[in-house]
């Protein structure tokens, strides 16, 4: 590490993205990405504005999606905040509680870029212990903080928190900041957007990576109350004007817009892990209820790093965490149809 930089920097423990192999023919269920592909009317936008206008800056406001997402959602759009993935909608909102007072509190086991933003930005937090069943405790989160955040569904274990255990988190919270993050919503759970015009604090935040299988193109977005959407343009415009490119405007727009096609693979993807629950539970596995479009699994018998390998071996990639309490855990990403059969097929196999 070279002396120039600062010292913050030398102590970073930056997040590590999942494994995103080159090879084409591996059957990838590591990432939690849409096996299936983005809208044809997405695909048709790009095209579109692929031929307009790209020696031009794009809409700094991003006015076209944000109007979409208001849309859909049934809110102001000055309501919506836009971002290049829900990971840089969530960067701003750490930045956004720069030299809190108080730590914020995040699940322990949880989405592992919350505390490389903290110690980017240099904010205290305190992880809160999951129950034994991995579920999320919203009397837990009756501590003093700066705020609060958590995946809904909960990631990496895919268990939902129902809404109104969300509710009794803002409602024993009315002064801090409480971060909903949605990135998995849409394969089965309710949304907190829902709670936006009566909670002044809450921030739901979602992406177009998952269920709207644009991961390629990085789109997030945050929904909450005016004044805290205030804060996060705030911290956006003194960083990159920019949120968005025009080519991922378009396209995320016209995924959006396109509600018959995004319903039909959601419901795809869920129908398949139900299916895929059962038939692994068949092969010996334990598996914590999920409402992602992932699997969070453990076998009785043989080891998770050991199936990781096997299958691996099989060009079938899945995630393997070597962390504390999850060692023995793999998840696996809800593929196509064709990609849950050769899954079953390859662990009735192996094991
Ligand atoms: N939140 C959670 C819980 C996630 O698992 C992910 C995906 N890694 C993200 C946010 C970020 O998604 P993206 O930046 O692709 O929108």
């Amino acid at each position: 590490m070279s002396r120039f930089w600062s010292p913050i920097v030398e102590k970073l423990t930056p997040y590590v993205a999942g494994e995103q192999p080159k090879m084409t023919n591996l059957v990838k269920l590591n990432t939690n990405e849409n096996p299936y592909p983005p809208s044809p009317k997405a695909i048709a936008a790009i095209q579109q504005s692929s031929q307009q206008h790209l020696q031009l800056y794009p809409d700094p406001n991003s006015d076209r999606l944000s109007q979409a997402i208001a849309d859909y959602y049934q809110v102001d759009n000055d309501c919506v905040f836009i971002g290049n993935g829900s990971d840089e909608v969530l960067a701003h909102t750490f930045q956004a509680l720069l030299n809190h007072q108080q730590p914020i509190l995040f699940p322990d086991i949880s989405y592992s870029f919350y505390p490389t933003y903290c110690s980017l930005y240099q904010i205290d937090y305190q992880k809160v212990a999951l129950d034994t069943d991995f579920a999320i405790d919203p009397d837990d989160y009756k501590v003093a903080n700066g705020g609060i955040i958590f995946p809904n569904p909960n990631a990496p274990t895919g268990r939902l928190l129902a809404l109104e255990a969300v509710q009794k988190i803002l409602d024993s919270n009315p002064d801090s900041v409480v971060v909903v993050d949605e990135a998995y919503i849409d394969f089965g759970g309710d949304s907190a957007v829902s709670l936006v015009a009566d909670y002044d604090n809450v921030v739901v935040i979602q992406t177009l990576s998952k269920s709207r299988a644009l991961a390629g193109l990085r789109v997030g977005f945050a929904i909450a109350q005016p004044h805290l959407i205030d804060a996060l343009e705030r911290v956006k415009n003194s960083f990159n004007s920019y949120p968005l490119d025009k080519l991922a405007e378009a396209a995320a727009t016209a995924a959006i817009e396109d509600r018959e096609y995004f319903e039909q693979s959601c419901q795809k993807i869920i129908t398949d892990r139900e299916t895929l629950t059962k038939e692994l539970t068949t092969l010996g596995f334990d598996i914590i209820p999920s409402t992602a479009n992932f699997v969070f699994v453990s076998h009785k018998t043989m080891k998770a790093e050991e199936i990781a390998q096997k299958l691996r071996n099989e060009s079938i990639i899945v995630r393997y965490f070597n962390q504390p309490r999850i060692d023995n855990m793999l998840r696996i990403t809800i593929g196509t149809t064709e990609q849950c059969r050769l899954l079953v097929t390859q662990l009735k196999k192996i094991l």
